[in-house]
């Protein structure tokens, strides 16, 4: 029988492991290094780890890969926390820590001095350097290289001790200084470096390096498939050289697949670092970017972040995703679950002459008229209304149908109203459009057959609440280059638009931070969670109503 979803090569591998009995079950895990905030990128690994073992029955492991003290911060423990349970990765409370191995890190270095398999070694970060050789000559042995183990064991115990200046030695693996693979060019498995731990504080003066403490990381937790990115294909060699000279009996194993990237937003850590450290944007969780607490402030939701990961795929060689494809699935998911309200973010005046003054109306409009379950509520409506300035001209342009002098529209779930006249200030910008109504129309229904071609939204001025708007674009345009050749970044001068006097509908008074709401004809809107005051109603754009992707 054929099967209904094509695997991915890693379920492949997955699959063939357990039929050939290696593994009683699978383990898996995200191992982030508390040096950032997570990005969309790491969401994917977290939810391909996360969903692998749920697939097949495993376990997922979260874990801090903190053995490097220097950038590592709680600030940063704290909020990959937050965002790892947004995404719904349940990690059964269990959190590990890379740092709480280091006993058991330093116990595997002891064993490999034992068995004659590392060395310490005294050369400069220089001579290190000038010794391994290029890509195209094989390196040098260290002169220290043939130490004895007890001599060794001696030395590395007092670098432990304290007994050394930071840098002036080094732990080495003893691998191959001719190794076509650098990476096996006799690697620093330890390194001397006072520096306070955000975990075991001034504890250890020697820190173990990545590519050692990483597998050990993995083995010690019976991790049994460590799935990483494509750069560290090169470092796999020496990821099996460690667990196998370590000898763990039910040793791991590394899989490599494609980073995630997207088109013109900024993804890795690094220049998200720069770009929160150099204050171009409004911290970690500036709306622009691709962080998950950006994205989450921003107004998408777990869901749209998941259906997005399964669109996408995994892949072995590098791509970029279209940003649109991430603007789908957060409309696609908000679209039937979300009440749509009118909103007027740059607006004018409407008049109905022909409306009684003391006269308010309540319209029962549906929240969702693709979900008649979201019921309805009743919305103001008078003889003064605010609509978009863009919705009426004064000269029509072709195949305008909106208000013009003499042209009908519809109010959307008002009335038919025919533009009159309108006023002007003194530098001729129109303040107040004229019109008279039908009061045969109520509801937006036509009375007697006639149609009109325009529709357009509005709320009643005097109800009205007054909101600040952030209309949100890609931080950067790709086509224009990323960064500059100062390696600064590209910014696009329209990424964010604050629109400070829009009108929204009175229901949304009752809004909490974090609310997200359809604005009709103007796309989905979220209440910012961290510039909304009780007097100011601060709204974040996450997407428009319009997308260039469609999912074939
Ligand atoms: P960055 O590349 O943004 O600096 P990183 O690799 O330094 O991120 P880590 O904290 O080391 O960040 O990553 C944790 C996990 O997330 C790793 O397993 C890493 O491979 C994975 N990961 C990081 N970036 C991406 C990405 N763009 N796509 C998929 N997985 C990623
Ligand atoms: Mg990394």
């Amino acid at each position: 029988m054929e099967e209904a979803i094509s695997k991915n090569f890693i379920e492949q591998i997955i699959e063939e492991d357990l039929k050939e009995g290696k593994y009683e079950k699978i383990v898996t895990r995200f191992p982030p290094e508390p040096n950032g905030y997570l990005h969309i990128g790491h969401a994917k690994s977290i939810l391909l780890n996360y969903g692998l073992a749920k697939e097949y029955g495993g376990d997922f492991h979260f874990r801090f890969d903190d053995t490097n003290p220097t950038k590592e911060k709680t600030e940063y423990v704290d909020s990959i926390k937050e965002d790892v349970e947004w995404l719904g990765a349940d990690y059964d409370q269990t959190i590990y820590f890379a740092s709480n191995y280091f006993d058991r890190m330093y116990e595997c270095a002891e064993f490999l001095i034992k068995k004659g398999k590392a060395y310490v070694c005294d050369l400069t970060p220089e001579e290190i350097r000038e010794y391994r050789g290029t890509l195209t000559e094989p390196g040098k042995n260290s002169p220290y290289r043939d130490r004895t183990p007890e001599e060794n064991l001696a030395l590395f115990r007092a670098m432990k001790n304290g007994e050394f200046e930071d840098g002036s030695k080094v732990l080495r693996a003893k691998i191959d200084m001719t190794s076509g693979n650098m990476n096996m060019r006799d690697p620093i498995l330890y390194r001397i470096a006072r520096m306070e731990h955000h975990n075991t504080g001034d504890d250890w003066c020697i820190y173990p390096m990545y590519d050692f403490a990483h597998p050990l990381e993995d083995a010690f937790e019976g991790v049994t498939h460590s799935i990483c990115t494509l750069e560290f294909e090169d470092h796999r060699p020496l990821y099996d050289w460690v667990v196998k000279e370590c000898e763990f009996v039910h040793p791991p194993k590394q899989i490599e697949f494609a980073k995630l990237y997207l088109t013109n937003v900024v993804t890795g850590k690094r220049y998200i670092k720069k770009l929160v450290d150099d204050g171009i944007v409004d911290g970690w969780d500036d709306p622009r970017l691709v962080t998950l607490s950006a994205l989450r402030r921003r107004g998408y939701t777990p869901e749209s972040i998941r259906r997005f990961m399964e669109l996408v795929g995994v892949a072995k060689s590098h791509s970029s995703v279209d940003y649109a494809m991430l603007e789908y699935c957060i409309r696609d998911d908000l679209k039937l679950k979300k009440p749509r309200v009118s909103a007027v973010l740059d607006p004018i005046k409407l008049v109905i002459t022909n409306y009684p003054e003391d006269k308010v109306e309540y319209m029962e409009v549906k929240n969702n008229q693709e979900n008649e379950e979201m019921g309805t509520r009743k919305v103001p409506f008078c003889r003064e209304l605010y609509i978009e300035r863009d919705d009426f001209k004064i000269e029509r342009p072709k195949k305008y149908f909106r208000l013009y002098p003499g042209n009908e529209v519809r109010l959307m779930n008002g009335y038919f109203v025919t533009c009159t006249d309108y006023v002007t200030d003194e530098d001729g910008n129109v303040t107040e459009v004229l019109c008279t109504y039908d009061p045969e129309s109520r509801g937006g229904n036509s009375p007697d057959g006639r149609k009109v071609k325009g529709t357009i939204h509005w709320v009643a001025a005097p109800f009205a609440k007054k909101a600040e708007v952030r209309l949100y674009e890609n931080i950067v345009d790709e086509e224009k280059g990323v960064y500059n050749e100062d390696g600064s970044v590209n910014l696009n001068p329209d990424s964010l638009i604050i629109l400070k006097d829009c009108y929204v509908e009175p229901s949304l008074e009752e809004a909490a931070p974090g609310d997200s709401f359809q604005f009709v004809r103007q796309g989905y809107f979220c209440l910012d969670t961290k510039d909304t005051t009780k007097d100011h109603m601060v709204f974040n754009r996450i997407v428009s109503m319009k997308s260039s992707y469609q999912p074939k």
